[in-house]
């Protein structure tokens, strides 16, 4: 395909972005990298209503968290600007005219309580629901009433009321829509804002957009398009509708099923690389198996030939196993880059700042087991913690008393307190301990189990001589020490 391909991602800012409605962006994105294209975001704010403070920000900082990098829109403008609806009022009006002008639009002056009632009505009658075109054939002196009375007045789209509207869609091939089954829908609303109806139309033209690529959803909302385009005498970009996304049990995604927004996974402790991975295959694949793929592999395979009609399911449980195979791809340095970030947000003051160093000597323990990286700050905050906290009652293994346990842990304590500091590696130590158990008449796992309570007030750690390797002779003596007062106390 040639360098013409340009494309969009036009979010409107009401809220947290849609793990949904950031896939509709990465497939764009994808598509656009594929082909020597543009990516092009662009705000559809034109419903004032509906608007969160904040939501294009965290909009945009989840795509650059994700590594998608757009080529126009906002913070990095471009020669189509500006990006934002609101700003582009004018050129809807003036598009508003030519369509009055040609007749394919009217005012319509009916009340938002006609209007509900009408809908009400049809409801009841179990008939399709829409405008019934009431103002479409006022004759002019009734127009000429309603101007003089000041009454206020939505823009309507005269729909033909026969025939039929079809496209060639580049994912569900042809679809066709009775004329009839469409009403005239509102093009520009009582306060002079566009509809999104208007303003898609008009924008995906005014940008030379050549691929509309946007969720199933807005199947619907085509050949209102395509009529716009037709009495516009506007060449049509070619549209594309994306697989819905369902949860498990099949219904539409939603907060039911768990988080839906991206910064809910970003925090919760999800890389972007599984996610980016995880969410190609929400209605793409590269030949119907392969799973695990880095975004350069996808970004120079993606065809849309290969997006699926099907919904996609959103299985949580493998964007978890996802997670955790790009964390185990991490070097340790960037697993503890990104790790800190978790434990400065959970770790209580006393316990921050956290020594890098320390941290990085920590990864390799803990790395094979984290799904998510909040994972992070529970496997090691005994690690971090002055004193792990624990029942004295926890250091006694099993067939040991007290007594016997506090011998054993002042062994251990004697042993590890010849050893040069240059020397403290998990062989040697190992080697030390295991001949002081059999010394000590223990087996391994009631000498070992009550060294590890010692150094962690958990059964269940990463191997105990790593660990000791990772915490250092002052940590270890000091936890040593700890356990012999609880004993003795
Ligand atoms: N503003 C619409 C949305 O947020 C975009 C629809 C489209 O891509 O045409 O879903």
């Amino acid at each position: 395909m040639s360098n013409s391909v340009r494309v969009r991602y036009a979010p409107s800012p009401t809220g947290d972005p849609h793990i949904g409605n950031i896939r509709t962006a990465m497939f764009n994105w994808l598509f656009a990298r594929r082909n020597g294209g543009r990516f092009i975001v662009r705000v559809e704010d034109t419903d004032q209503s509906r608007i969160t403070a904040g939501s294009v920000e965290n909009i945009l900082d989840g795509l650059e968290w994700l590594g998608i990098d757009w080529d126009e829109g906002p913070r990095v403008g471009g020669p189509y600007g500006p990006y934002f609806q609101s700003e582009r009022l004018a050129r809807y009006n003036a598009a508003a005219e030519r369509l009055i002008a040609s007749g394919d639009a009217y005012r319509c002056y009916c009340s938002p309580e006609r209007v509900a009632e009408l809908r009400k009505e049809q409801a009841r009658n179990k008939q399709r629901q829409g405008y019934d075109g009431h103002c479409r054939f006022l004759s002019d002196a009734e127009r000429q009433t309603q101007e003089s009375s000041g009454a206020s007045w939505v823009l309507r789209f005269a729909m033909p009321q026969s025939g039929s509207t079809s496209v060639d869609d580049a994912i569900r091939g042809h679809v066709e829509w009775r004329n009839d089954l469409t009403d005239d829908f509102v093009l520009v609303k009582s306060d002079g804002f566009p509809t999104y109806h208007m303003a898609v139309v008009i924008d995906d033209h005014d940008m030379d957009i050549s691929h509309v690529l946007r969720a199933e959803e807005w199947l619907p909302s085509t050949p209102r398009h395509v009529q716009l385009y037709r009495a516009l005498a506007l060449p049509m970009p070619q549209f594309g509708h994306l697989p819905m996304i369902l949860g498990s049990d099949r219904a539409k995604l939603s907060k039911r099923h768990g988080a839906t927004s991206l910064m809910e996974y970003r925090d919760a402790g999800y890389t972007p690389e599984a996610l980016i991975n995880f969410m190609a295959l929400l209605g793409w694949s590269l030949d119907g198996a392969t799973e695990v793929m880095p975004a350069d592999t996808i970004r120079q395979h993606f065809t849309l030939e290969r997006v699926g009609k099907p919904a996609a399911i959103f299985d949580l449980d493998k964007l978890q196993w996802m997670n955790g195979v790009y964390i185990r791809q991490l070097a340790p340095d960037g697993l503890a880059d990104r790790l800190l970030p978790f434990l400065e947000r959970e770790y209580p003051p006393e316990l921050l700042p956290i020594d890098p160093d320390y941290l990085l000597r920590l990864v390799p323990l803990v790395q094979e087991r984290l799904k998510t990286l909040a994972d992070g700050p529970d496997m090691l905050s005994y690690f971090f913690a002055d004193s792990p906290q624990y029942d004295a009652q926890m250091l006694v293994q099993r067939n040991m008393d007290a007594d016997g346990t506090l011998a054993a842990i002042q062994r251990a304590a004697a042993v590890l307190s010849d050893v040069d500091p240059q020397q403290f590696t998990a062989e040697y130590l190992e080697e030390l301990l295991r001949a002081a158990g059999s010394e000590l008449g223990l087996n391994g796992r009631q000498f070992f189990g009550a060294l590890r309570v010692a150094m962690s007030g958990r059964n269940a750690t990463p191997p105990l001589f790593d660990m000791m390797q990772a915490m250092g002779p002052e940590r270890v003596l000091h936890r040593l020490s700890l356990a012999e007062a609880r004993l003795a106390g």
